[in-house]
């Protein structure tokens, strides 16, 4: 994903086969959604809670999660569209899962045409701007504040300009519960998946770490647990626009 698309609405993708996944990913594009997809629930769940994230297409059989847990969980925290992505055979399974929450549900295999339209009309019903919650303005951290329209920190000790990956960075971290795991990092920031010889990430973090320690004044904000990722070690809040 561009920087330049970073703002603009998307379609959560939520699907492990590769083929099902490229021909959705495909889809969408051609009908003017941008896809982004993700399988960790972590990310899942940042992601859903994106206010650009537009509606979420879920597929119930993944590899190393549920399905039906992961749209309980979405459902708990956003009214977000869900459709759900079902095989054949299962009703019951389709029963449950608008049990579970979602909005309406597609059959495997698909037609592209119809997974559009199944999702014009979720949309249609559920539209984004009734569920539209304050939008975040800012981020406070410690003693010091990010502008998230300049991407500028300023601390006691000093203002420094972040990039877009690490105001991205730092805005994963600010809404992970828990550390922030690389993986879910690397499909948050970047939007692709972790390779184990990829070190932008280490970049990004150094780079961020570098930055906030200086306007701050020296304090690290940043901590690493290892094996388990990064975690804020100031406080951190997001500011909305109508002062919350
Ligand atoms: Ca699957």
């Amino acid at each position: 994903m561009s920087d330049a698309q970073a703002g603009a609405s998307f379609v959560l993708v939520v699907e492990d086969e590769p083929t099902i996944q490229a021909l959705i990913a495909r889809t969408l594009r051609q009908h003017a959604f941008q896809a982004r997809i993700a399988l960790r629930r972590d990310e899942v769940l940042a992601l859903a809670g994106d206010e650009a994230c537009a509606a979420v297409l879920l597929d119930l059989g993944l590899p190393d999660d549920d399905g039906m847990d992961i749209a309980r969980a979405l459902r708990e925290r956003s009214d977000v569209p869900i459709l759900m992505l079902t095989g054949r055979a299962a009703v019951r399974e389709r029963v449950s899962g608008l049990e579970a929450g979602a909005d309406d549900y597609i059959v495997k295999p698909f037609d592209s045409e119809e997974l559009v339209a199944r999702l014009r009309a979720v949309l249609r019903r559920k539209p984004r701007v009734e569920r539209r919650r304050p939008r975040a303005v800012a981020i406070r951290l410690g003693a010091g504040q990010l502008d998230l329209a300049t991407r500028e920190f300023a601390g006691p000790s000093g203002s420094e300009k972040l990039t877009e990956q690490e105001l991205r960075l730092l805005r994963a971290m600010v809404d992970n519960d828990g550390p922030l795991a690389r993986a879910s990092a690397y499909g948050l920031v970047f939007g692709r998946k972790w390779e184990p010889t990829d070190r932008s990430l280490d970049v990004h973090v150094a780079n961020l770490r570098r930055k906030l320690k200086a306007a701050l004044g020296g304090r690290d904000p940043i901590a690493t647990l290892r094996g388990k990722g990064y975690e804020l070690s100031a406080s951190a809040s997001l500011e909305t626009e109508d002062g919350g």
